[in-house]
């Protein structure tokens, strides 16, 4: 009988963003260490593996967590923070507004391009702040 599993794994990383459109105090640039947990579901292949957990980490830090650790997240239309920052810190440019919840479709977007069988990301922004994505 197949079993289907669900493993993952958890990485960590740094960054600074702000939410243009905030009202808030999100409006201030700020920096998050940011806990990612990506889940990947499958049937065990012949050794007892969903995934091997190497692989895994390989993956997620060559296509995420090299990108992102210690930069500027900024949104492309967000003038003020582009003219601030981009020619002076080391930067990436998003499509979108930083919020967890568009960070988590973008993480899982990429994942899914590399094969991997992705059934959740849950990106914490806060120790008591998380967005999950199921997919
Ligand atoms: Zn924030």
């Amino acid at each position: 009988m197949n079993k289907t599993f669900e493993i993952s794994k958890t990485f960590y990383f740094d960054m600074t963003h702000r939410l243009s459109f905030h009202e808030g105090k999100c409006n201030n640039l700020h920096g998050h260490t940011y806990k990612l947990e990506v889940f990947v579901s499958g049937d065990l292949d012949k050794h007892g593996f969903v995934i091997d957990f190497g692989d895994l980490k390989k993956i997620v830090t060559e296509d995420i967590i090299n990108l992102l650790d210690h930069t500027v997240a900024v949104y492309a239309n967000d003038d003020l923070l582009v003219s601030a920052v981009c020619d002076k810190f080391q930067t990436v440019l998003f499509p979108f507004e930083t919020t967890a919840e568009n960070l988590c479709a973008w993480i899982a977007e990429k994942l899914q391009s590399r094969s991997l069988n992705i059934s959740k990301i849950i990106l914490w922004e806060t120790p008591t702040n998380k967005a999950v994505l199921t997919l």
